[in-house]
């Protein structure tokens, strides 16, 4: 592995010298194989076997969507766990497990720590999930479900990332860790067969883990000549939490704190993102777009979502937010193609219901055949 920055070879998950996120080689060579799981698939361009830990992750439909023109929705809310995260988790677990640990854990109050606890489950392996204090009652349920130690650390939840990293004998499967962008690559794998080949993908960002997986993916089969050209990769963010594309706004090189997050968005209000200034450098290399929008936007681009009959969460939302964007704007002509990645299932945040403003009727179970004729 090497630091993604000055290209020093590390065995960690980040660069001692610069403290830059540390990614495996590019696989440049292989083709895609007759199979039914992404193991079986990619496995040229896997560095891991499954050993019975696999839940069929992956496999996610494409869907074409009426909102805009030549617009597709891969729908990541079918995943075992209900959000793109699982890709991730399986490979960061294996690659753990090759390594000789017994132990795992994350950081994470959403997708994440749920992705991990499950898998954690499923592989037998002790799991910690690292939460903040202030966790409400209803997001610790869904992780403690699965039978793993949810742990509520009184302090700066920002610097529980790095805290994290300083144990040795367990390994954090934190967002952008190696082994994890290894499995995001198969969303650029499953596009590029679906779809032949996609003009943008827009992908929501936090960590950037998931964005780096997707652009290192389409990379990896532009270089082995199974697609004529690699997509041009929009990095989307909510107004109230954009570190990087605020930086790539005012110029700058390295992403700044976000001192006070403020979105509708929650799986994506991470105010330093651990991969930030790798997405910055690699977009800005291969023509990337940085686009933030507002919480009125997203909102609308969910609700949008759900009258096509997806239900995703608001940080998912904010990729088609961006696509009406770019297109009104004419960024990006009707002519060119658009996969949005919806990256998690709306029953993960019910509460923004309360935003959607539906009416529901009430009726005696006699005038039920007046009212409905
Ligand atoms: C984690 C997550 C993201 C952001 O992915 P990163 O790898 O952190 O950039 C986007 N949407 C949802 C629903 C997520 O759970
Ligand atoms: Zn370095």
């Amino acid at each position: 592995m090497n630091c993604t920055a000055c290209n020093k070879p590390s065995n960690n998950s980040r660069c001692p010298l610069c403290n830059e996120p540390v990614q495996m080689p590019l696989i440049t060579k292989g083709e895609v194989k007759p199979g039914k799981t992404y193991f079986e698939k990619y496995a040229d361009f896997l560095p891991f076997k499954d050993n019975n830990i696999s839940m069929q992750e992956g496999a996610t439909p494409l869907i074409k969507s009426n909102i805009l023109q030549n617009l597709y929705l891969k729908n990541e809310t079918q995943n075992p766990t209900w959000s793109f995260k699982d890709r991730g988790t399986i490979t960061a677990i294996l690659h753990a497990i090759k390594q000789g640990y017994t132990k795992i854990g994350t950081v994470s109050t959403g997708n994440m720590a749920v992705s991990v606890a499950a898998y954690g489950a499923k592989a037998n392996l002790k799991t910690y999930i690292l939460v903040g204090k202030t966790i409400p009652a209803e997001k610790i349920g869904p992780i403690a479900a699965y039978g793993v130690n949810v742990i509520k650390v009184d302090g700066d939840y920002g610097k529980l990332y790095f805290k994290s990293l300083e144990f040795k004998d367990i390994a954090f499967l934190n967002s952008d860790v190696p082994a994890r962008i290894e499995g995001y690559k198969t969303i650029a794998f499953e596009i590029s067969e679906q779809l032949n080949y996609a003009d943008y993908v827009i992908v929501p960002t936090s960590a950037g883990g998931n964005i780096r997986g997707i652009l290192k993916g389409f990379i990896e089969f532009f270089k082995a000549g199974i697609i004529p050209k690699i997509p041009t990769i929009v990095c989307a963010q909510a107004k109230g939490c954009a570190a990087i594309v605020d930086a790539y706004e005012k110029g700058l090189d390295k992403v700044q704190r976000i001192s006070a997050p403020d979105t509708i968005a929650h799986a994506i209000r991470n105010p330093y993102p651990p991969s930030g200034n790798e997405v910055l450098r690699k977009l800005k290399q291969h023509n990337g777009l940085f686009v933030s929008v507002t919480d009125e936007e997203i909102l609308l681009a969910q609700k949008q979502l759900a009258s096509e009959g997806l239900f995703v969460q608001p940080a998912s939302a904010v990729s088609v937010a961006a696509a009406r964007k770019l297109r009104k704007n004419n960024t990006i002509t009707p002519e060119e193609s658009i996969v949005c990645i919806l990256t998690g299932s709306g029953l993960k945040y019910t509460k923004i219901l309360e935003k959607f403003n539906y009416t529901t009727n009430e009726i005696a179970i006699n005038d039920l055949k007046e009212h409905l004729e």
